[in-house]
């Protein structure tokens, strides 16, 4: 030490002291080494007194600053002023924790100003040493250098670290706000398993805490479902050997929210130790579980009603049995099966049942008491056959029964006796015995007809049979039927062909006033006059026109050939008043048939159609009675045929307001014998008067008949007393011959008689 201070008292002192001569030429050397030294590291030397405020800068100092060597005579306070006020605090404080002995170093960084403004750093450092020999205070030695390029370097540093930490912070709020939960798992090479990072959302939806996390990466997997965990087990060996990303869902017991479906999506990356890292994120996916769970429900629903719709779409409704459609399917099945049947065994025994009456029970004791009775006979149905029977509801009243394959003729005889020993039992409703019959008709494919497609319609005709020989029985097709059937095949082609050659030909029957016995009218009836057969009346050829459904074809040809005879009629005198027709219910309903009327009323005849007193009973149809009213606006009769046959009530005629009623001739036949048809007939005229409804009685064939049908009331009468229905050419004769010429202005005529 003594040795130093010496040393610095020489390197700094400028006063001369006395030394000896080897210790000066000594010290002179180590100056001269210490100053070069000093220099060439440009490293400043400095003391200060801190009792005398003695101050002394080497010059490597001034020159650090830009300052010649002793420009200015240093201070303490010169030092103080050329300081940063940023720096003065602490380099003070630290001076000041030397000088009170709490340090033994002095250090401090701190900017002065040099001498072209600028701040240089400086980091100083000093020490006490002290001057006890001389009797002097103690002196703070030092080095000062240019730290300037160090704090550039620290600031630069400073600013990275705080960068980083920023983006760190920025990327830590964006994982925790995130909505998926973020985590990095780490396996090492020995299969060791941490988890290094998770944000809150991992330890939230686990249902673990963070911290437990960050000490066992085991902890993460403590809630998963035992069923989950072998699976991801093997999706992590999987991923951790080829790298693939890691996508499982799984279940996790929350100790708070009970069962949560997690899903965990992560890239695996592999480290040169061994080790894997997987980043990635999981998300509660419940709420989705639950959609695709509830859509899967949904579907499998829909899937349900659409089987149970193909089930609706075979099975009638009402009673369950299987429907037209099914009947259909499995007649067809039968049908392309039927070579596999062994000789002298039928391929198929059909039983047709058809409900008598049955229009009865829904008319008067209404649609519930109906369906009880359908449903009824299909418990019956299903009761009387052997499962391989096929028993179908294929109409209204209607049900087939394919009988199972191998089946005799007699067998299904014997079963129709069991059905019809069973809908014998008076059934009823609501307390009411419900009364229907019902006919039966079988036919078996011995024929061959199954082949064909004609075993159906052979039942039919079977059933048809039993229907017309009195109802409530049973038929078996028969060769006679066979023949029938045939027959009216042979009918249908010839009633074609006779329709396209114009071989039907209007009938006309005239009416006449019951009080005055003058025309009123004609009715126009078909008769098909057949180059062969000679003239053929409607009862032959209507049923089967009907199944062919070319009656609307005959009712328009009527139209228009008495359209075209009118004229002729007219041109030698006779004017009929009214001219009636015969339409269908359904014909009216075409626009078509009304025109052609509206072409003939134009020549001066009233037209009347005459419809059938079923239509009174039919159900409100709203385009059938518009279609009424149109006619009558047209200024068309409507006249209701066969009337008192059927079951018309007076509501049903107050709805379709005909303007006259034809009474059934069947009524007309017995009045000279029994009372009560003669009542009836009274009744009905009574009532028609009072609806404001005309009578004209059809079959009035005694004069004894017109006589008392006169003093009854009726308006007109129409019967072979009076005419047959004659070809156009007798009308006119007929017409000459009883003195019924009219006048087109024969205004009594006209106005109907009455
Ligand atoms: P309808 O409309 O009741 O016609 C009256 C039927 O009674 C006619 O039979 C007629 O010849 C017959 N008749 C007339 N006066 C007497 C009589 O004094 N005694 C007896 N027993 N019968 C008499 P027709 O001409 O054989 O016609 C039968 C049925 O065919 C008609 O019954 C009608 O429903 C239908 N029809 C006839 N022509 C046509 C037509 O052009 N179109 C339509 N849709 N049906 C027609
Ligand atoms: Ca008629
Ligand atoms: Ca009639």
């Amino acid at each position: 030490m003594r040795v130093t201070v010496a040393l610095w008292n020489v390197m700094t002192a400028d006063r001369e002291k006395p030394f000896h001569q080897a210790q000066v030429l000594d010290l002179q050397r180590m100056l001269a080494q210490l100053r070069a030294a000093t220099e060439a590291s440009r490293t400043a030397l400095w003391h200060n007194c801190p009792e005398t405020g003695e101050t002394w800068y080497s010059d490597v100092w001034f020159s650090l600053l830009g300052y010649q060597p002793g420009a200015f005579q240093p201070s303490f306070n010169t030092f103080l002023t050329m300081m940063h006020p940023d720096d003065r605090d602490h380099t003070l404080a630290a001076f000041q924790d030397l000088v009170e002995d709490r340090v033994a170093l002095y250090a401090a960084d701190f900017r002065l100003r040099a001498a072209d403004g600028t701040w240089r750093w400086i980091g100083a450092t000093g020490a006490k040493v002290s001057r006890d020999e001389e009797g002097l205070p103690y002196l703070v030695c030092g080095m000062q250098r240019d730290i300037s390029d160090r704090k550039q370097t620290e600031a630069k540093l400073a600013e990275a670290a705080r960068t980083s930490e920023d983006r760190r912070q920025l990327l830590n709020n964006l994982a925790e706000n995130a909505p998926a939960a973020l985590f990095e798992f780490r396996m090492d090479a020995s299969g060791l398993v941490t988890m290094p990072y998770v944000t809150s959302g991992v330890a939230d939806i686990l249902g673990v805490s963070q911290q437990d996390i960050a000490e066992d990466g085991n902890a993460a997997f403590r809630n998963i479902d035992p069923a989950d965990q072998e699976q991801i087990g093997v999706a992590i060996a999987q991923s951790r050997e080829t790298l693939a990303p890691f996508r499982v869902r799984y279940r996790v017991h929350h100790p708070d929210r009970g069962m949560v479906w997690v899903q965990a999506h992560s890239k695996p990356q592999r480290f040169e130790d061994g080790s894997t890292a997987w980043f990635g994120s999981i998300s509660d996916t419940t709420p989705e579980v639950r959609r695709e769970e509830e859509l899967a429900r949904a579907r499998d629903h829909a899937m349900e009603m659409q089987r149970k719709m193909q089930d609706l779409a075979l099975l009638d409704g009402l009673t369950g049995l299987p429907n037209r459609r099914y009947f259909d399917s499995r007649l067809e099945e039968r049908r392309t099966n039927a070579t596999d049947t062994p000789k002298g065994i039928p391929a198929a025994v059909l039983v047709r049942l058809d409900l008598d009456r049955f229009k009865n029970v829904n008319d008067t004791l209404g649609h519930a008491a109906g369906d009880a009775v359908l449903v009824h006979v299909a418990s019956v149905l299903k009761a009387s056959t052997r499962p391989q029977d096929f028993a179908a509801r294929v109409g209204g009243d209607e049900f087939s029964i394919l009988l199972a394959q191998g089946t005799q003729v007699d067998e299904a005889r014997a079963i129709v006796h069991r059905i019809q020993e069973r809908l014998d039992t008076p059934f009823t409703f609501e307390g009411k015995v419900c009364r229907f019959g019902a006919s039966f008709g079988i036919a078996s494919s011995d024929q061959g007809s199954i082949r064909s497609g004609d075993l159906l319609s052979f039942a039919d005709a079977a059933l048809y049979e039993a229907k017309a020989r009195g109802r409530n029985r049973m038929e078996v097709f028969s060769n006679d039927l066979h023949v029938a059937i045939l027959e009216s095949r042979r009918l249908a082609v010839e009633i074609e062909a006779a329709l396209e050659n114009g071989e039907f030909e209007p009938f006309f029957q005239p009416q006449v006033c019951a009080q005055s016995g003058r025309l009123v009218g004609l009715e126009v009836l078909a008769r098909w006059v057949s180059p062969e057969r000679g003239i053929i009346p409607p009862n032959r050829f209507m049923p089967v026109a009907e199944q062919i459904r070319v009656v609307p074809l005959i009712d328009k040809h009527m139209l228009e050939v008495t359209c075209d005879l009118l004229s002729g009629w007219n041109a030698q005198g006779f004017f009929p008043p009214k001219i009636s027709f015969n339409v269908s219910a359904d014909r009216l309903r075409d626009w078509d048939m009304t025109r052609t009327a509206l072409t003939l009323q134009d020549k001066g005849v009233t037209v009347a159609f005459e419809l059938l007193e079923s239509i009174l009973l039919e159900e409100e149809d709203a385009v059938f009675r518009h279609r009424l009213d149109q006619v009558r606006e047209a200024g068309i009769e409507i006249e209701i045929d066969d009337f008192g046959s059927g079951h018309a009530s007076i509501l049903g005629l107050q709805q379709a307001r005909p303007n006259t009623l034809k009474i059934d001739k069947r009524l007309t036949q017995d009045i000279t014998e029994a009372d009560q048809s003669r009542e009836l007939i009274q009744s009905i005229v009574g009532i028609a008067h009072a609806l404001r409804i005309k009578t004209t009685v059809e079959g009035v064939e005694t004069e004894e008949q017109a006589q008392l049908l006169r003093h009854l009331g009726c308006d007109v009468l129409q019967g072979y007393l009076f005419a047959r229905p004659l070809s156009a050419q007798d009308i006119l004769r007929w017409v000459a011959d009883n003195g019924h010429d009219s006048r087109p202005n024969d205004v009594d005529a006209r106005a109907g008689g009455a």
